[in-house]
C-alpha cells in the first residue's frame, strides 16, 4: 500500500510577493570563496536583497568588504547548525568547508554542518515559503566507477573513512532535500559542483590549484600527489556561478552536475601551472592522502539540456586570472 500524500501547500507565501518589496536571498556560507562570488553576482541585480550567514571557519568578511554597509546588503555571523530566523524568498545554501584540510579537521562538525544546518535551512524554507538549493558536490560520486559521472550514477564512497564526513555528509544534505520536498513541498534545487578555481581561494587551504599556485609564486616546489595521474576537472568560479542562478531560476530540482569537463590529470596541472606562472620551480612527488578519488570529470549533459549551461572559461584562460590575485595577496610582483 502506498502512503498517502499529504495535501499540496498553498501557493508559496513568498515574502517578496506578500510585501511587494525586492526578492529577499539568504547565501549561507556566503563569505566563503563560490559563496562571495554569488554575492557579487546577485548584487547586480538592483531587485535583490542579500543575507549572508557565516561562521568564518573558512571564509572572511574581506570577501565581502565592497558590500559591507550597502542598504540592500547585510552580514550576520551565525552558525547554520543553530536555528535562524530571518525572512527571505530564496535560499542559496553552502556553508560548510569545501578543502579536505579543513573538512577533516573536525569531522564531527563537518557531519553537524552538512546534516543539522541542512535540516536548520530546511525547516527555514518550510516556514517561509522559500525555494532553497543545496550545494552538493561530485565527491558523492566518491571513487566513481563510471566515468564520466552522470546524475545517475550512485557513487562508490567509503561510509567510514577520512572523507566521509563531507561525502556521506553531502549525500545525507540531499536524502534530506527529497525527503522535505516529497513529504511538505518545498521547492529544493540541489547542484553537484565539481572542483572549481578562482580569485580569493583561501590561499593555503590545501586544495591543488591554490597550493600549485602559491608554491609556483613562492618559488617552491609543486607538490604532486602520488600517483599524480589521478585526474580532475576544473571549472571556473564565474561558470560556477552562473550555472548555481540557472539552476536556482529554473524549473528543475536536479541533482545537476554543475562542473568544466576538460579532464586534467595532476601531474598535467603541475606542468600548466608550471609553463604559465614559473617555468624555474620543480615538481616534487609526494605522499598522498587515503580515499583520493582516481578520476573525476562531469557528464554535463543535463545540465545543458536543462539549464542551456556550459562552462566558457578555459583553464589556460583561468589560471592566470587567479594568478593576479594571488600575487596581489601575496605581494609578489610579475616581475619576481
Ligand atoms: P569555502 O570554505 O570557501 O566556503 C564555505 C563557507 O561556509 C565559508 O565562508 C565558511 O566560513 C562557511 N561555513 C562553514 N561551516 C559553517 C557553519 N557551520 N555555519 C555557517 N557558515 C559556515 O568553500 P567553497 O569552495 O566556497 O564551497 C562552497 C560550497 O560549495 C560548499 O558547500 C562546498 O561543499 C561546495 N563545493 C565546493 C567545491 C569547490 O571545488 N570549491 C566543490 C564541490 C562542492
Ligand atoms: N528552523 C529554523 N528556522 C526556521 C524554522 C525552523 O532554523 O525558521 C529549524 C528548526 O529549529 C528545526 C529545523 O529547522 O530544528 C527543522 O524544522 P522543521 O519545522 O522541519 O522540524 P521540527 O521543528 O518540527 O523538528
Ligand atoms: N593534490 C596534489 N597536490 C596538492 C594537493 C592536492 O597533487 O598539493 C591532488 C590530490 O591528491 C587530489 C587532487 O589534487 O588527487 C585534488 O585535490 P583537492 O584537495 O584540490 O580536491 P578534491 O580531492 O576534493 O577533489
Amino acid at each position: 500500500q502506498t502512503p498517502s500524500k499529504p495535501p499540496p501547500l498553498p501557493s508559496p507565501l513568498r515574502f517578496s510577493k506578500f510585501f511587494q518589496s525586492n526578492m529577499r536571498i539568504l547565501v549561507t556560507g556566503g563569505a566563503g570563496f563560490i559563496g562571495s562570488h554569488l554575492v557579487d553576482k546577485l548584487m547586480e541585480n538592483e531587485k535583490n536583497e542579500v543575507i549572508v550567514v557565516d561562521n568564518y571557519f573558512t571564509g572572511s568578511k574581506d570577501n565581502l568588504r565592497k558590500w559591507i554597509g550597502h542598504p540592500r546588503f547585510e552580514l550576520i555571523r551565525h552558525d547554520v547548525t543553530e536555528p535562524l530566523l530571518v525572512e527571505v524568498d530564496q535560499i542559496y545554501h553552502l556553508a560548510c568547508p569545501a578543502s579536505p584540510i579543513f573538512y577533516k579537521h573536525n569531522p564531527v562538525k563537518t557531519i553537524k554542518t552538512n546534516v543539522i544546518g541542512t535540516l536548520n535551512m530546511l525547516g527555514l524554507a518550510k516556514r517561509v515559503g522559500a525555494r532553497i538549493l543545496l550545494t552538493s558536490t561530485s565527491e558523492v560520486y566518491g571513487d566513481p566507477l563510471i566515468h564520466p559521472q552522470p546524475e545517475t550514477y550512485w557513487g562508490n564512497v567509503n561510509p567510514i573513512g577520512v572523507r566521509s564526513c563531507y561525502d556521506e555528509g553531502k549525500r545525507v544534505a540531499e536524502t534530506l532535500m527529497f525527503d522535505y520536498h516529497r513529504q511538505h513541498g518545498i521547492e529544493i534545487r540541489i547542484a553537484r559542483i565539481f572542483n572549481t578555481y578562482g580569485p580569493r581561494m583561501n590561499i593555503d587551504d590545501g586544495r591543488v590549484v591554490s597550493n600549485f599556485i602559491a608554491q609556483a609564486l613562492r618559488g617552491e616546489p609543486l607538490t604532486v600527489q602520488k600517483p599524480g595521474t589521478q585526474t580532475r576537472s576544473f571549472c571556473f568560479v564565474s561558470d560556477m556561478v552562473d550555472g548555481l542562478i540557472r539552476l536556482m531560476e529554473g524549473e528543475n530540482t536536479g541533482p545537476i552536475n554543475i562542473g568544466n569537463p576538460g579532464e586534467f590529470t595532476m601531474l598535467e596541472l603541475a606542468e600548466t601551472v608550471k609553463e604559465l606562472i614559473n617555468p624555474k620551480v620543480e615538481i616534487k612527488m609526494v605522499e598522498n592522502t587515503p580515499d583520493d578519488p582516481r578520476q573525476r570529470k562531469p557528464d554535463i549533459t543535463k545540465a545543458k539540456e536543462l539549464l542551456g549551461w556550459e562552462p566558457k572559461v578555459k583553464l589556460r584562460d583561468g589560471l592566470p586570472l587567479m594568478e593576479e590575485d594571488f600575487r596581489l595577496r601575496l605581494g609578489v610582483s610579475k616581475e619576481n
